[in-house]
């Protein structure tokens, strides 16, 4: 046995993995856990959340986290993978100084060697060789969930810019537009993220708009608008819920043809907790969507939806390990 331990730190959920590198039925994975992302506390819950997370896994799996040959961690955030920190992690409590999380997470881990990463690189990383993306020399990964975040590899191999490639959620995709919960105007989050279209859902309802939207997210317990809500919201024909989807639909559309314009990229992959929940039903019509702003309309991208889905970002992070069969290119020193 060779097991990685692999985790994908969210902003609402904290997916654990543990995989063995030399099976190969499902995917490897030999011990799994959920949890929830504290909304406290600061970097030190989240950290002890983590590690929580990643003994469940590992007791599933029938090893003492120690006993992992390294541990991968995708992070949202300023991720300094040298460094071993995290910093401006915005949908984390309190977490704007440098953190050293890799550190704090081998201290309580019993010494295990943690790389880090960005977490929708990694889960870009996943999809390229376990997911939807195989095969593929060229791929965009499209994240839509609470924001868009967006991966690339090109040739192969991951494109990182000079650290920050890939956010195709501030694409612009109408000069002037909505409010982006970045700051700046008509991003394509701004209209498809689950976090703006929540809040514009909320400006509606206030204006006399109705909807069952709200209603359903208290029903189900939630203080959030979560896919499965905005699923639901459907299912009861809610008209609110399908204008504002729609919107979203034709926002993604509008930027990730933009996005195959400037690389023409052979393969697009829709995943994420919308993209993810949504995907099967939703994919033609964001096909749909992009095609009249496609310049070489005639040769549009594949476009599938992510195979791996909640547990892509987990398992990505496992290849973060330079010692793991699919960790070819991390070039990154683990911190013990
Ligand atoms: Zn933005």
């Amino acid at each position: 046995m060779a097991l990685y331990g692999g985790i994908d730190l969210g902003g609402t959920k904290i997916q654990a993995v543990v995989v063995d590198s030399e099976r190969a039925a499902d995917r490897g994975v030999v011990g799994a856990a959920r949890h929830r992302t504290p909304h406290s506390g600061g970097p030190p819950a989240v950290a002890q959340e983590l590690a929580r997370a990643l003994r469940e896994a590992a007791a599933q799996a029938g090893a003492e986290p120690a006993r992992l040959e390294g541990l991968g961690v995708g992070s949202p955030g300023e991720v300094d993978a040298r460094a071993g920190t995290v910093a401006h992690a915005g949908n984390l409590p309190d977490w704007q100084a440098p953190y050293p999380l890799a550190a704090e997470l081998s201290r309580t881990l019993g010494g295990v060697a943690v790389v880090l990463g960005n977490d929708v690189g990694v889960a870009t990383r996943a999809e390229l060789a376990l997911g939807a993306g195989r095969g593929a020399r060229s791929l965009l990964g499209v994240f839509w969930g609470t924001g868009v975040g967006g991966g690339l590899a090109l040739e192969g191999e991951l494109w990182r810019g000079r650290g920050g490639a890939g956010e195709i959620g501030h694409m612009v995709v109408k000069q002037g537009g909505a409010r982006c919960p970045c700051g700046r105007r008509g991003c394509l989050e701004a209209y498809a993220g689950r976090r703006a279209m929540e809040a514009r859902a909320l400006r509606k309802q206030r204006k006399g708009h109705e909807t069952e939207l709200f209603t359903i997210m208290r029903e189900h317990g939630h203080d959030a608008l979560s896919s499965g809500i905005w699923a639901h919201a459907l299912e009861r024909g809610d008209k609110l819920a399908r204008q504002l989807i729609e919107r979203a639909v034709e926002a993604l559309g509008t930027g990730i043809a933009s996005a195959v314009n400037l690389l023409d990229v052979e393969r697009v992959v829709l995943g994420g907790g919308l993209g993810t929940r949504f995907g099967t039903e939703i994919a033609d019509r964001i096909a749909a969507a992009m095609r009249p702003h496609l310049f070489n309309d005639e040769r549009p991208p594949e476009l599938r939806v992510s195979e791996l889905g909640d547990l892509g970002g987990a398992l990505g992070a496992t290849m973060l390990c330079t010692a793991h069969p699919d960790g070819r290119d991390s070039g990154l020193r683990p911190v013990h």
